[in-house]
């Protein structure tokens, strides 16, 4: 399929006192990942947003301009840049919190969405309405297509205890491929020292696998940071992290941790996974 090819002026609400970005080259729709003809995240917004090689070199050099920046600058250099196009989807972890915080002050327009599974814990949907009173944010629920009965019903129960990769890609990671379409950029909560795969993460990079530009404020942060802002501004959190949780998700495939072990070793425990795949590459 020939590609369709445009060229854009990009369009943000930056401060115009600031050196402007170079206009963005765009684009080939359709030239994704080869996993789908469709395009995905950045490619499908209007304009779209493709991985050029010099855009690639401009946002290394970005990020690497950013490196000694506070998660607050990179946010508000992030919505500087891209926003209106720029969202932020959320577990509700406590880094999640913390940005949901920050943007709150800087941006709370900002769209700001969770994969509402299915089998989240009460807690944590709890927390979008804790949100909502104390910062006026609504975070959007984005759901499978199928409800918990429909799809446990379809596969003849449920497909957390027999595969979970399977489960996760229908009801997470199918959801956040439609959810991130048409959006230039987004925020993830990460953090480099929770893995070995997440060290590697610079704080502004291009998301191979969702096909936008992501944004990691706290890729510089430890554990500790985030849980001095919270203290320090009495930021809401999960309360499930107070009786043994330290990272939460959905009820089924997370249970309490003991002292010594590792903060996700209570994350599909029994299973080789430590991971979802949203942030894997
Ligand atoms: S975390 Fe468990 S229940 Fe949730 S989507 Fe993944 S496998 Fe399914």
């Amino acid at each position: 399929m020939a590609a369709a090819v445009r060229s854009f002026a990009y369009l943000s609400n930056r401060n115009m006192s600031q050196p402007s970005p170079p206009p963005l080259k765009l684009l080939s729709i359709g030239a994704n990942d080869g996993e789908s003809a469709e395009p995905l995240g950045a490619l499908a917004a209007s304009p779209p947003l493709e991985p050029t090689e010099a855009f690639l070199g401009e946002l290394q050099r970005d990020s690497d301009g950013l490196e000694k920046a506070t998660p607050q600058e990179v946010l508000r250099w992030t919505v500087d840049r891209f926003a209106p196009r720029f969202t932020m989807a959320t577990a509700f972890g406590p880094e999640g919190m913390t940005i949901i915080h920050m943007l709150a002050e800087i941006a709370p327009e900002t769209p700001i969405f969770n994969l509402e599974t299915g089998y989240q814990f009460a807690e944590t949907l709890e927390l979008r309405e804790t949100i909502k009173k104390r910062y006026g944010i609504e975070v959007e629920f984005k759901y499978p297509e199928t409800t918990v009965a429909e799809y446990e019903a379809a596969n003849g129960g449920p497909v957390y205890k027999t595969d979970p990769n399977r489960c996760c890609f229908d009801r997470k990671l199918s959801v956040l491929h439609r959810a991130a379409k048409g959006w230039h950029a987004w925020a993830s909560a990460i953090r480099r020292d929770q893995s070995p795969d997440r060290a590697r993460a610079p704080i502004v990079g291009w998301d191979k696998k969702f096909q936008l530009v992501k944004v990691s404020p706290l890729a510089n942060w430890t554990k500790k940071d985030v849980w001095s802002l919270i203290t320090s501004e009495n930021i809401p959190y999960n309360p499930l992290h107070d009786q043994g949780y330290p990272s939460v998700g959905c009820q089924p495939c997370t249970r309490a941790v003991m002292a010594g072990e590792d903060e996700r070793a209570g994350r599909w425990a029994g299973f080789q996974k430590t991971e979802c795949g949203l942030h894997s590459s």
